[in-house]
């Protein structure tokens, strides 16, 4: 269930929204000030923040600055009345993700909250790679399988990431080669086979299934052992 936070001083406009929302599934937390939204903020993670304008202790647009410094990804959503024009374009510098002017429908409010999710999900997912329980992330470098961390070298990371972005096709030595080395294949050395072995038992040794399987003649395919 998506945690939202709405920042909002107005008691009938926080109530309305959080009532309509929690209709909708998403499990809501409202702070009525800009102090109050940081103290959530701090406590807890959330999916999205709406965030009002206009509130007693500061305006929603420093408020978006100071949740930007320590979160860049949560997105947030303005709420800004008609006649706070300026408001949507500084909002949007202070790296609010989207607007809404207020008075709005609630569909629409619903409508943007889904796509300001959906955009973050293939934002964070963009850099993962998944297969069955082994994760790559792409930025970090790093490989875990089942929660837990697997220490690989260069070589091997970009050896896994071949196969990770080639899910249940059986890759050559050759193209491996090419790939990961940016050498042609040399039929006379076995080094490929030596490093699939090396990236098999760090993927594969404290674990039930195989997930790297030799084609003979052909080369290795990563897909789920049946
Ligand atoms: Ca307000």
């Amino acid at each position: 269930m998506a945690n939202i936070c709405l920042v909002e001083d107005e008691q009938k406009v926080a109530s309305f929204i959080c009532k309509g929302l929690e209709e909708q599934g998403y499990s809501v937390k409202t702070a009525a000030d800009g102090r109050a939204a940081l103290d959530a903020l701090k406590r807890e993670q959330f999916d999205l923040v709406i965030l009002d304008v206009m509130l007693p202790d500061t305006n929603g647009v420093d408020l978006c600055r100071s949740i930007r410094e320590r979160d860049k990804d949560t997105p947030v959503l303005m709420l800004t009345a008609l006649n706070q024009v300026n408001d949507k374009v500084s909002g949007l510098k202070a790296g609010a993700d989207d607007y809404l002017v207020k008075p709005f429908h609630f569909s629409e409010l619903i409508a943007r909250i889904e796509a300001l999710m959906r955009r973050n999900k293939i934002k964070q997912d963009d850099h993962l790679l998944v297969f069955d329980d082994l994760k790559l992330d792409t930025w970090t470098k790093t490989a875990e399988r089942g929660g837990t961390q697997i220490s690989l070298t260069a070589k091997e990371y970009t050896l896994l990431e071949l196969f990770m972005r080639n899910p249940n096709k059986t890759l050559s030595r050759e193209y491996i080669a090419e790939q990961v080395w940016g050498i042609g294949f040399d039929t006379g050395t076995n080094f490929i086979d030596v490093y699939v072995n090396y990236l098999r038992k760090k993927i594969e040794k404290d674990y039930k299934s195989k997930l790297i399987h030799t084609v003979i003649g052909m080369g290795y395919i990563l897909k789920q052992a049946k």
